[in-house]
């Protein structure tokens, strides 16, 4: 976001001709970052190993994997808060992988994101413009110009109207939101969020994730955020990178790896409840989605042909309501599995059930390595 509000326009802006948008109008985007054969391990557990990873301009790329998977470390590495034994980090061309932080283009929102308790929503945003006016001598951005970028950011988030206010007077959605307006007032190509929304709860995380969605079109830079929850991933990002002890599993659009998993890991991670994973006939193993199969009912004719897809027969084990939804959790011949059903259909423990899966919604898995067919 470096480029970010450096429009045309800005120098007339500046003399006053051209008022002041509230929101922030895209620049090209800018940030690419190039990962090449990264390292980072500690002691002499490998934390991060890949041979490569893009991360295109202008992407919300999210980081997901299970606790303990390397995210934060990766994210750290770029924000130049851990230093890689091996590789090389580009953006936008330039090799940063030795720069400091601050000559890196890049802003991070961490995870506690602690914000100053005696400083007001403005100063709190400000201040590392301030500090940074500070040490600059005679190139310091004046004061007028760190208020307007302030007021502008602020208007963006919606936080307008309690520049006044200490973290203290504030929701907890608003806090969340002055830490991102601080990191975004730097105007970097690059923002790195580590886990922004996990101390929000249930209701204003979905409100923020919308909010996160927007801010990320208005700004044109490249988002790069940490998540545990695959949930999340999917939402959010316009590209997800779905990590497993420090190694990469799939890189890829949401759609990309909801639809074509590269390996079971990847199929079983995304998604609540997981893929439902069988063994068939030929010793393959064989994946379908819960939501993905069409109830026959023990009383429809028996199998469909087989090209149509798979028929699945069990006993419902466990039921549970989901409001729209109703689960049912069955035992069958190759294993459990489950289903979901829309809430009205009579589904009771023990009773047999038939399900159909069709062609085009199982995924097909090698029963050694895990890899799709
Ligand atoms: P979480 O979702 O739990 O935050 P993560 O995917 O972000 O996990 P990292 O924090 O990057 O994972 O940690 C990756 C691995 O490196 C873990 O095994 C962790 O224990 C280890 N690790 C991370 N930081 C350090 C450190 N400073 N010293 C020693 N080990 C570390």
């Amino acid at each position: 976001m470096t480029d970010v509000m450096r429009q045309p326009e800005s120098a007339a802006r500046e003399r006053g001709r051209v008022p002041t948008p509230p929101a922030v109008v895209a620049a090209a985007p800018s940030g690419g970052i190039e990962l090449r054969s990264v390292r980072k391990s500690f002691g002499s557990t490998p934390a991060v190993d890949l041979p490569a990873l893009s991360v295109p301009a202008g992407s919300l790329t999210v980081l997901v994997g299970p606790s303990g998977c390397g995210k934060s470390t990766l994210l750290r590495m770029i924000a130049g808060l851990e230093t890689p034994e091996a590789g090389h980090i580009h953006i936008d061309g330039q090799d940063i992988t030795a720069a400091r932080p601050g000559e890196r283009g890049v802003a991070m929102v961490f995870q506690d994101f602690a914000l100053y308790p005696h400083m007001t929503v403005a100063a709190n945003v400000g201040f590392g413009l301030v500090l940074e006016a500070k040490h600059a001598g005679r190139g310091a951005l004046p004061r007028a110009e760190i208020s307007r970028r302030v007021r502008d950011v602020c208007d963006l988030l919606g936080l307008g109207d309690k520049l006044g206010r200490r973290p203290r007077e504030l929701s907890g959605g608003e806090r969340q939101r002055v830490a991102l307006a601080r990191a975004l007032v730097r105007r970097k190509p690059v923002l790195l969020l580590d886990e922004p929304l996990s101390n929000l709860d249930a209701g204003l995380r979905a409100q923020a994730r919308a909010e996160l969605i927007r801010l990320h079109r208005e700004v044109a830079g490249t988002f790069v955020l940490v998540t545990h929850d695959q949930a999340e991933a999917l939402s959010l990002g316009t590209r997800v990178v779905v990590l497993r002890a420090g190694r990469l599993e799939q890189a890829g659009t949401p759609e990309e790896i909801w639809r074509c998993p590269a390996n079971l890991f990847v199929a079983r991670f995304l998604g609540s409840p997981a893929m439902n994973i069988v063994a068939d006939s030929r010793g393959r193993l064989l994946g379908w989605r819960p939501a993905d199969a069409i109830a026959l009912g023990v009383t429809s004719p028996p199998a469909a042909p087989t090209d149509a897809g798979e028929v699945f027969e069990g006993e419902v084990d466990v039921t549970e309501f989901v409001g729209d939804r109703r689960m049912a959790h069955c035992v069958g011949d190759h294993g459990p599995w489950s289903v979901e059903f829309p809430a009205a259909t009579p589904v009771a423990v023990g009773q047999r059930i038939r399900v159909l899966v069709p062609a085009g919604s199982l995924h097909h898995f090698d029963a050694q390595t895990g890899t799709r067919l």
